[in-house]
């Protein structure tokens, strides 16, 4: 027997126990190799509107239990998944084409965002407030009620835990809609980890479904806050909803990050992190590095050295073998990096390596003689393409790094760490690395974007004991207040 228990989840869906959905099942699909591992219950809004009711019903209880024991509930929850790391890997691997170490990656932030969460129910949850008149009076952190978590594919694990852990443990009740494709690795894991771990029934739900679900989560009264991971077109179209609903949405979304090689960085070095920031996880980050722009007297040994790099990589079935690049998530996403590599192209960029694919397995493409309009350039890519754009000199590198929608994250790579960082000054984003390419991740960082990339920066401590919760005023005094009539 396993610790996912196949048997019990297969055609399942986790709210108030393993239960059969209205909306039937649907396959879970291994893109590398197409074949079916599995088949996840799918919900219907009527399966979302019984969850949501439930966890609401559940969730005044769990947030008057002493925070000793959900702190306890959470550590066991991280312990656990941490013993299944291997078994769970697995599933990154099979379900999402990841390869190993970046799903090992994967499991290691996901464990240490629920340690993180583990310490936010005995942390202080409010303020004393001076008052003109003789009483106590304070401000005090009191969950929200239900919060609805919406997840996509590509960190299926990290991109549920890492509101799904602190938001159960400031003291609210969860309903997870992760994506259809990830559902096991995204949904699943967390419901049995809780489930083992003795979090009290009723107080997290895991509905996957489409669209139509995440829109009954977003409607359904009862849930007062929405945490969305996504494009920007659906987070855009979320937030409309939200804000139509009058409630709270924490919009993580796309990127075009940049990579800015100065003059004087040692090129072996740039295009091996320009590279990993490129093609890790096939692209498919929202902190991929988008845009790599480089300075005119190293351009052509940049690009020399990042082509050479491309070709060189393996990409393949990263169950059966040691690859760099295992497989697109499905034949749409494939397509749409194919329409923006051969778009660009067609307008002039040179193929310095790749522009080709295999089935789902595109090979790492190194776009050179790029301009700030081409599609490679210019649209989030969500593939294994590095397109090249030269710049002359600093302020030309300044103004054309912030000339996008997005604001995610942004790398500048100098041997000149001041002069670095007053470039950074000049590019709005929620994140920068000097001396290092655009993905990372840390459980105890302010983690997101600015602009198109989403609503601001969270996680993270304190940013988490405010987004799970709402803010109340509360005043006491001895005697009831004496009033003139
Ligand atoms: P997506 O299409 O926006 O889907 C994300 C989630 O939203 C899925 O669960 C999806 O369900 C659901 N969804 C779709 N339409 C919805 C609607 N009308 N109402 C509510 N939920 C809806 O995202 P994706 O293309 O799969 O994921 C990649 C994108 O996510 C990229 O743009 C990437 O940059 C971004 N991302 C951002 C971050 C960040 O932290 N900033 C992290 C990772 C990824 P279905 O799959 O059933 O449609």
């Amino acid at each position: 027997m396993t610790f996912l228990k196949g048997e019990t989840w297969n055609g399942q869906v986790y709210s108030g126990g393993w239960v059969s959905p209205q909306g039937g099942t649907a396959a879970v699909i291994e893109p590398a190799t197409g074949a079916e591992l599995g088949r996840i219950g799918i919900a219907t809004p009527a399966d979302t509107a019984r969850a949501v009711r439930r966890a609401s019903e559940a969730q005044p209880a769990w947030a008057a239990t002493p925070h000793t024991e959900r702190s306890a509930i959470l550590r066991r929850a991280a312990q656990l998944w941490e013993e299944n790391a291997q078994e769970i890997e697995g599933w990154v691997i099979r379900e999402s084409g990841k390869i190993g170490p970046a799903a090992q990656f994967e499991t290691h932030v996901s464990v240490q965002e629920i340690y993180e969460a583990a310490a936010l129910p005995s942390r202080p949850y409010g303020d004393l407030l001076p008052s003109e008149k003789p009483r106590l009076s304070f401000a005090e952190r009191v969950p929200a009620g239900v919060v609805g978590v919406i997840a996509p594919f590509n960190f299926p694990q990290i991109l549920s835990i890492r509101s799904v852990a602190p938001a159960l443990a400031l003291g609210n009740a969860v309903v997870l809609k992760p994506d259809p494709r990830t559902s096991v690795s995204g949904g699943v894991v967390l419901a049995r980890v809780f489930e083992e771990a003795g979090l009290p029934d009723g107080l997290l739900h895991v509905l996957p479904g489409g669209p139509d679900v995440g829109e009954a989560l977003i409607t359904d009264l009862l849930v007062r806050i929405i945490s969305f991971t996504g494009s920007t077109a659906v987070g855009r179209r979320v937030g409309e909803l939200a804000a139509k609903h009058l409630k709270r949405a924490h919009l993580e979304l796309g990127g075009n990050s940049a990579l800015i090689i100065l003059d004087d960085a040692d090129v072996a070095a740039a295009a091996s992190a320009g590279a990993w920031g490129s093609f890790l996880h096939q692209g498919q980050i929202c902190m991929t590095t988008g845009r790599h722009l480089v300075a005119d007297r190293i351009y052509d040994d940049y690009v020399a050295a990042i082509a050479e790099k491309a070709s060189h990589l393996p990409v393949g079935d990263p169950a059966s073998g040691q690859v760099a690049l295992g497989p697109i998530i499905d034949e749409r996403q494939r397509d749409k990096v194919h329409a923006l590599v051969t778009g660009s192209t067609e307008q002039g960029a040179k193929l310095a390596a790749g522009g080709t694919y295999e089935g789902l397995f595109y090979q790492p493409t190194v776009l050179a003689d790029v301009t700030t309009g081409m599609p490679a350039y210019a649209s989030e890519v969500f593939g294994p393409v590095a397109p090249v754009l030269r710049f002359s000199d600093f302020d030309e590198a300044a103004r054309i790094a912030a000339e996008t929608e997005y604001g995610l994250s942004l790398g500048i790579l100098t041997k000149d760490v001041m002069r670095g960082l007053e470039l950074a000054r000049r590019i709005p984003t929620g994140i920068v690395h000097i001396n290092d390419q655009t993905v990372d991740d840390e459980p105890n960082i302010p983690f997101g974007g600015i602009f198109d990339s989403g609503t601001g920066t969270r996680f993270g401590g304190t940013a988490n004991l405010e987004a799970f919760t709402e803010t109340r005023w509360v005043t006491v005094q001895g005697d009831i207040a004496q009033y003139p009539f």
